[in-house]
């Protein structure tokens, strides 16, 4: 048996490792111990493992990804170490070269020889172990979703997306219906289903795919889904990881809690108290897990009386988006038949308008309801293309009070980029940061309210560009500085300037020229509201609490 250390460097994600969920699964498959960690163990911890694999994501996490290696590196000769994942697959040859290492997984690891095992199985096609994610304690905001591939690549190759890199060839690998009734029976039911694939609309297995999920209850308006009873579920869950030889005293107190808390759901005061002298025995047995087992029965038949039990909707989430090019009528009549929430299509330039207003209203004359846009921005756009783009959305969603949709600019750098420094030619380092302040008090997201839109990003491009141009901590406490009057004051000092000092200005926001280079009176008075010590102590606190 060898012991397995899994590891993710310790970035903030959305999504769990699924390689190296696939990666457990393959080692547990061989009776290996597995265990996961996020960020760099402890020498004690690394010292009791045989072999350790890190996952890596975006380029731009490079510098804490190397360093999280070279840790592990310090405890553990480097023919144990493998690298895997998107950031080692677009920069093999530096991680090899700065690391001094070989074992470097390019792309999908489609055959445990990849990892010098003899029975050549397709890991990239093995289920994932949700089990792994229990072992630490960040939690994935989309963690507990079921997540599939129907298909790898995109035909496509547009200039800015790595795909073409990491997944070179198009190809369906429709095996979805095994792997969702797999997890399902092993970890219990869960709702949503998560397609990752890039570009389905090339799949010729649409209709096939759309059918599969049909006949696991995912079907457009027919809510199907009960939730598990969490009792069960935690049982099972706890005895696997006593299997695994994995502590599970978290799962206990976790599991303990949720019966404590259960007592105000029942209605039925013999019930009740039947239940209340359940718990007082669990609570005072020091062997929690015997005193579960014990109770199993009596208290089964309670929380299944009182436990939440409502049918709900499916959904299915496409999450890498819909291409607006490919959706015809008939293949959104396909689709149709599946409930699709967010429907996210990409609207990453102007000259798409066309095609993205097409898409949009094809999905909501077949009862889409909820949209979600990506918009690549910092790209070949400029900023104000970038709020036309905005703004024709609102104006499309506008007198259409039955759907909800929301944007997600999303900032373009070269796929190979080890940070997130890179201006696009139309862009400046001052914009950027100030997309960024607006974005950061909306959560990353423009909603489709038009006042909210042009109370953010103004309601012309004269607006737009002086929001831009306006120090950040204004941007992201509007209304503080508002009431203040400090906005109104950076106005009048702003509308004082004549364009050629306002290009100054706004060189010297972007770091390319000195204070001191700067002469012009006008310009210096402005500059002070930029500075943190213009704003009274009071409301600088409040700001930051904002
Ligand atoms: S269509 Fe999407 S997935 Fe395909 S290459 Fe373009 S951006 Fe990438």
């Amino acid at each position: 048996m060898e012991k397995i250390l899994l590891v993710e460097p310790d970035y903030q994600n959305k999504f769990p490792p699924i390689g190296l969920m696939k990666i457990a699964s393959y080692h547990r498959g061989k009776k290996d111990y597995v265990e996961f960690y996020k960020g760099k163990a402890p020498y004690t911890t690394i010292m009791n493992f045989d072999r350790v694999y890190i996952t890596t994501l975006f380029t731009f996490y490079y510098d804490l990804t190397v360093d999280t290696i070279q840790h592990y590196l310090n405890y553990m000769h480097k023919d144990n170490v493998y690298v895997g994942g998107i950031s080692a697959t677009l920069l093999v040859e530096k991680y090899k070269k700065e690391l001094g290492i070989e074992n470097v997984i390019v792309g999908q690891l489609t055959s445990s020889s990849l990892i010098g095992y003899k029975d050549s199985i397709n890991i990239d096609e093995l289920p994932l172990d949700y089990d792994i994610l229990d072992d630490v304690e960040y939690k994935y905001p989309s963690g507990d979703h079921i997540f599939i591939y129907t298909t790898r690549g995109c035909l496509r190759g547009c200039e800015f997306c790595a795909v073409s890199k990491l997944e070179p060839t198009f190809k369906d690998t429709n095996h979805i219906v095994n792997q969702i009734e797999a997890v399902r029976q092993k970890y219990g039911d869960k709702r949503n289903v998560l397609i990752m694939d890039n570009n389905i609309l090339y799949s010729k297995e649409l209709n096939k795919v759309v059918q599969n999920l049909n006949s696991l209850g995912h079907i457009n308006n027919t809510p199907n889904y009960i939730e598990p009873n969490y009792f069960e579920i935690m049982l099972k869950k706890i005895k696997r990881r006593k299997e695994y030889k994995a502590k599970y005293d978290k799962q206990v107190a976790e599991l303990t809690e949720y019966l404590n808390n259960f007592i105000s759901r029942i209605g039925s005061k013999q019930l009740s108290k039947q239940y209340q002298q359940i718990l007082d025995y669990i609570n005072k047995e020091k062997d929690k897990i015997r005193a579960l087992k014990k109770v199993k029965k009596d208290i089964i038949p309670i929380l299944e009386k009182y436990r939440f039990k409502k049918k709900l909707q499916r959904y299915v989430d496409f999450n890498q988006g819909l291409d607006a090019r490919l959706l015809t009528e008939d293949k959104m009549k396909i689709m149709s038949n599946i409930a699709i929430k967010p429907f996210r299509l990409a609207y990453d330039s102007s000259s798409e308008e066309k095609t993205y207003k097409r898409a949009f209203n094809n999905a909501y004359s077949h009862g889409v309801k909820y949209f979600s846009n990506y918009m690549l921005y910092n790209y070949k756009d400029s900023p104000f293309e970038l709020w036309k783009r905005l703004r024709s959305t609102i104006l499309l969603y506008e007198n259409k009070q039955d759907i909800q949709a929301f944007s997600f600019p999303m900032k373009y750098a070269p796929i190979n980029m080890t940070s997130r420094d890179y201006i696009g030619e139309k862009w400046n380092k001052k914009y950027l940061s100030a997309i960024n302040a607006i974005l950061n008090v909306t959560k990353g997201v423009v909603a489709k309210e038009k006042d909210f839109f042009y109370e953010a990003f103004g309601s012309k491009k004269k607006e737009f560009i002086e929001i831009l141009t306006m120090p950040n901590h204004f941007i992201k406490n509007r209304m503080l500085f508002k009431k203040s009057g400090h906005i109104n004051t950076w106005k009048q000092r702003y509308n004082r300037l004549n364009g050629s000092e306002k290009k100054i200005l706004l060189k010297y926001l972007c770091g390319l020229i000195n204070e001191i280079e700067i002469k012009n009176k006008k310009i210096i008075s402005i500059i002070e509201l930029y500075k943190p010590d213009a704003i009274p102590a009071t409301l600088r606190r409040r700001g930051a609490k904002n």
